[in-house]
């Protein structure tokens, strides 16, 4: 393959770059080709939390710095990040910002692009798989359905102030960063329109080793909270959250992949 990665530049170039690279949810072999061709390519990787550390593999040259934390991110850290990126793209580095899942889906690509383009510094987005695909496809529930699922959502339950919220937008919602208020999440759903036996797959560490998946009645919610306590989760609300072709277990812990073997 011969294709030029934004990466690739002539001798005489000294202005870096900074591609944005999705890392999946999970295990390393979830990223895409052309991401991982990035990471091999890359001088300085910036990567949050949650991300598989056999990753370096792939970017056994580059310079690997931490900067994320989980949970919430101040505005401090996240004016620290967007610096680093400048600093190093201006230095003339190839720099990857890693991001868990996709970098579209919650993951302040907004902020890191605004700083970027105010200096004028070259960027490609490589997409990843978010967590609502991956919990999907882990506990093999399709979130749309013929007849019965025409519409999904991606929301995260908790707005900037802090405050929760939730409503009825669409027949498959998927919440993010919900996991810790899960007795209010059903409350706000209820008064929303969904009913108490609506169903719902809570997915913890989806297409890890030990991801957990739990189905619930949207009123029992709050019973899921010790089972993912302290993991990143998301939360299944309706048509995708159903088992496909009947009975499954309540709780299920197995992971039937193995990572693969290179090629
Ligand atoms: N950009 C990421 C989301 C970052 S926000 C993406 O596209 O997936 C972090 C939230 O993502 C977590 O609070 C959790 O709700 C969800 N999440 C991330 N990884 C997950 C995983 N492996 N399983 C379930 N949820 C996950």
């Amino acid at each position: 393959m011969s294709e030029k990665l934004p990466g690739d530049r002539d001798r005489t170039e000294t202005r870096g770059s900074v591609v944005f690279v999705g890392a999946g949810p999970g295990a390393a072999d979830y990223i895409t080709v052309r991401g991982a061709r990035c990471l091999a390519q890359a001088d300085v990787v910036l990567h949050d939390a949650l991300i598989d550390p056999t990753l370096r593999d792939w970017a056994p040259r580059a310079q690997w710095l931490h900067v994320g934390k989980r949970g919430y991110r101040d505005s401090t850290v996240q004016t620290e990040i967007n610096a680093l990126m400048v600093k190093h793209a201006l230095a003339g580095a190839r720099v990857v910002r890693l991001k868990g899942g996709d970098p579209s889906v919650f993951g302040r690509l907004e902020e890191e692009l605004q700083a970027l383009r105010a200096h004028d510094i070259a960027t490609e987005v490589v997409p990843g798989i978010t967590a609502a695909l991956a919990a999907a496809a882990a506990t093999q529930r399709p979130l749309t359905r013929r007849g019965s699922g025409r519409s999904v959502s991606l929301a995260t339950a908790v707005t900037e102030s802090g405050a929760l919220s939730a409503g009825r937008h669409a027949d498959t919602e998927v919440f993010y960063m919900a996991g810790a208020r899960l007795s209010e999440l059903s409350r706000r759903l209820q008064a929303a329109g969904w009913p108490a036996d609506a169903p719902v797959q809570v997915v913890s560490r989806a297409l890890w080793p030990d991801q957990i998946a739990s189905q619930h009645a949207l009123g029992e919610l709050a019973t899921a909270g010790v089972l993912h306590a302290g993991r990143p989760a998301v939360v299944i609300v309706g048509a995708g959250a159903t088992a496909v072709g009947g009975n499954s277990p309540r709780v299920e812990r197995h992971q039937q992949r193995q990572p693969l073997s290179e090629p």
